[in-house]
């Protein structure tokens, strides 16, 4: 694996690596990348930028849905419905017509809870990267 930047021209851009992308695993340097203060680490490649701000879409929903649910509503914007399941990925509760269950085959810890995934409709368009 190269020890130095390959973005830039031609990937060539050669300088010193600040970090090392979390989403692509190479190393950028400083001005083919940023190093955050939360540790996180991405290069500027269009790929790693745009799983970045769907990270940070995420996170902004999630805190919004779990503050309505705070209040007793359903995480979804404008609805009052009352709740009917939580979602597997954000952890918000919904209504009926805001989460659905999903057949999404995925191991849920000991304590082998079998019952099918629920997923709201926001976490059900995001893409599967963590
Ligand atoms: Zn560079
Ligand atoms: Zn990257
Ligand atoms: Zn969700
Ligand atoms: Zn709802």
């Amino acid at each position: 694996m190269p020890r130095t930047c390959q973005d830039g021209r031609f990937r060539r851009c050669g300088a010193a690596p600040a970090g090392v992308c979390q989403y692509f695993g190479k190393p950028f340097c400083a001005a083919h990348g940023a190093v955050y203060d939360d540790g996180q680490e991405v290069c500027r490649r269009k790929a790693c930028a745009a799983k970045q701000a769907d990270v940070a879409r995420f996170l902004v929903y999630k805190t919004r849905a779990l503050q309505r649910n705070a209040f007793g509503a359903c995480g979804a914007e404008g609805c009052l419905a009352k709740f009917f399941g939580q979602c597997s990925r954000c952890k918000a509760v919904f209504c009926t017509d805001h989460v659905r269950e999903t057949r999404e085959s995925k191991v849920i810890s000991a304590g082998s809870d079998k019952r099918m995934l629920a997923v709201c409709d926001f976490c059900r368009g995001r893409k599967a990267w963590r």
